[in-house]
């Protein structure tokens, strides 16, 4: 049974103040897993978590994590904005995009972020949208900035249960590509490189992420040697897993740090290469085992099934239904309840995939009973969406103090008709 940082008396309080649904961070526990990431790669000069903004866009949480130092990882306009309101700018954020439109690579260029092509064509299309906007070009247009190109290793990486077969993903550049880029790069001027690659998605096995830096570090020396390029970082992107299940264990942080110097020794420093600064941009395993939804039973229903029907639904947390994931719950006050039954836990959505858990054990519940969905802290909250009228819940944090905090309120119904204007029915 999953160790919970509150107890039912203090969610029933929480609840008193902020009603169910909300989603609730535990900041001692992202404080700590924060601090732990870092020791594991302290081998590294230069080391950066670059924060994916996407698994958990709350301000308040990013301004946390930049303590650590985190930067942040954006794709996006909004994200862009979100890391800039925290004081995240220029390295401190890399533009990880693709099919990107001109008004986000102007926003990455001025705030000075790191620049992660993801295709080759981006290059000239980046160069024509800073020469619309009046930037100078020439070696001047790129002092002191670092350039990325996001690596495809297609049928040389094998698959990723959730990503997939990396030929068959939309993302980077094929290897040739890639080389021709760094050339293009240099030969506009650009001095400072990076090189990037991301085929992991929810990985649990250690290996695949050392395997992942091994890659990189090959494919730096290769750059060097044929494009007469040095890379300054690499950046092994995000993917790192979480146990979402009771038999799974969690990534052994200090393994894949300790295994991935070994591959730096032999591969950076071995070869005679310069210092490459070792990055990362995971999202999930950084926030997401330290967030809960909770939500209340509000109906108990028996039919050719029984059914716990709550006051939350997919809208708060889309991961059961979008891929059937599996995400542990507790009842809190009956955790160690003998009687139990097997429940689907619904949501009211009218979407028959609706169901946070299908044919699970849990204790008998009854109306008004409080439910927490565990690991719901990263590509939960922020994939809300409000399709059939739901709305999105507030966002709680539980400090060190012990003090709730309101980081985001719950969408009022206000809020959902904002975009329409019913003056011109
Ligand atoms: C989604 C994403 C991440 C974060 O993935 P996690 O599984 O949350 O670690 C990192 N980088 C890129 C480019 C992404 O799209």
């Amino acid at each position: 049974m999953r160790k919970l940082p509150f107890d039912k008396a203090k969610l029933e309080a929480i609840a008193a103040i902020w009603p169910t649904p909300f989603h609730i961070y535990d900041e001692k526990a992202i404080r700590e897993n924060a601090k732990r990431l870092k020791k594991a790669f302290a081998w590294n000069k230069g080391f950066k978590e670059y924060f994916a903004v996407k698994a958990c866009p709350n301000p308040y949480l990013m301004k946390i994590l930049k303590e650590y130092d985190f930067g942040g990882d954006c794709s996006s306009m909004a994200e862009l904005v979100l890391s800039e309101k925290v004081g995240n700018t220029g390295e401190d954020i890399m533009f990880t995009s693709n099919d990107t439109p001109a008004e986000e690579f102007l926003k990455a260029y001025e705030l000075k972020a790191i620049i992660n092509l993801d295709d080759i064509t981006h290059w000239p299309f980046l160069n024509r949208v800073l020469d619309e906007a009046g930037v100078p070009g020439g070696e001047a247009r790129w002092e002191g900035r670092i350039m990325c190109c996001r690596y495809n290793p297609g049928p040389l990486k094998g698959g990723n249960a959730i990503i997939g077969k990396p030929e068959e993903a939309k993302y980077g550049f094929t290897r040739d590509q890639l080389l021709s880029c760094y050339r293009q790069m240099k030969e506009a001027g650009v001095k400072r490189f990076g090189l990037h690659t991301m085929v992991a998605s929810n990985e649990l096995d250690p290996e695949y992420i050392i395997d992942t830096a091994k890659l990189l570090f090959t494919l730096a020396g290769e750059i060097k040697e044929t494009a007469g390029v040095e890379v300054e970082l690499v950046n092994i992107g995000g993917g790192i897993g979480i146990p979402y299940k009771p038999d799974q264990k969690a990534m052994d942080l200090e393994y894949v740090g300790d295994g991935i110097e070994r591959a730096y020794k032999e591969l950076v420093t071995g070869k005679g290469m310069g210092r490459i600064r070792l990055c990362m941009e995971c999202g999930r395993c950084i926030t997401g085992p330290y967030g809960y939804l909770v939500a209340r039973v509000r109906h108990i229903k028996n039919t050719y099934r029984l059914y716990a029907g709550l006051d939350a639904c997919m809208s708060n947390l889309m991961r059961p239904a979008l891929y059937g994931a599996y995400h542990e719950i507790v009842v809190p006050g009956k955790e160690d309840a003998g009687e139990t039954s097997v429940y689907d836990v619904t949501g009211s959505l009218c979407e028959n995939n609706d169901k946070f858990a299908i044919q699970r054990v849990l204790p008998v519940m009854e109306p008004g009973d409080l439910v927490v969905i565990c690991d719901a802290g990263a590509h939960g909250h922020a994939m809300g969406f409000q399709y059939n009228g739901k709305l999105r819940s507030a966002e709680l944090l539980l400090q060190t103090d012990g003090v709730t905090r309101e980081i985001r309120r719950a969408e009022t119904l206000d809020d959902y008709f904002a975009t329409l204007n019913f003056d011109g029915l």
